[in-house]
């Protein structure tokens, strides 16, 4: 989720269908599919399927990327609703700019790929004791093989 949405337009008392809750927040009906099956409960699942506001309202909070609960070596997962320690112990960083990256890792709980924003100078403080595949100062050393892994990922589309 790489923008910030307006999260006060979401009444907590209504049901949105997704359609109405994609026109809300100015994104696509992809979107909100996308974050239903990242975690967002619904409360209809037939059609048409109907979201609490209050759950989407909690689902953004969680996800806007300022908002940071984990502590070191944590990433949020957003199936299990809690920052967990990924398995293994072990995270890929993943660039998107030049001193902006991705650490994914696997939830030890629900086997969900999880995600956490940070920066080359927040790195160290994100990833804590987790072994980084693919760590930014050892790819300056050893020119990573492999430079394409995942670069559309988590692409937000309206
Ligand atoms: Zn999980």
């Amino acid at each position: 989720m790489a923008r910030r949405y307006n999260i006060r337009r979401v009444k907590i008392h209504r049901s949105y269908e997704v359609s109405e809750a994609a026109k809300l927040l100015d994104v696509s009906k992809r979107s909100i599919n996308r974050w239903i099956d990242a975690g967002l409960p619904l409360v209809v699942r037939k059609r048409p399927r109907l979201i609490l506001g209050k759950h989407l309202r909690e689902f953004l909070q969680a996800h806007q990327p300022k908002k940071q609960p984990c502590r070191a070596g944590e990433i949020f997962c957003v199936g299990c609703q809690t920052p967990q320690r990924p398995a293994f112990d072990e995270v890929e960083y993943i660039p998107k700019t030049a001193t902006t990256g991705l650490l994914a890792g696997l939830c030890p709980v629900c086997a969900s790929m999880i995600y956490r924003f940070t920066t080359t100078a927040t790195l160290a403080a994100a990833s804590g004791d987790l072994k980084v595949a693919g760590h930014p100062a050892q790819q300056r050393l050893c020119d990573s093989p492999d430079p394409s892994l995942n670069v559309h990922l988590k692409e937000e589309k309206s």
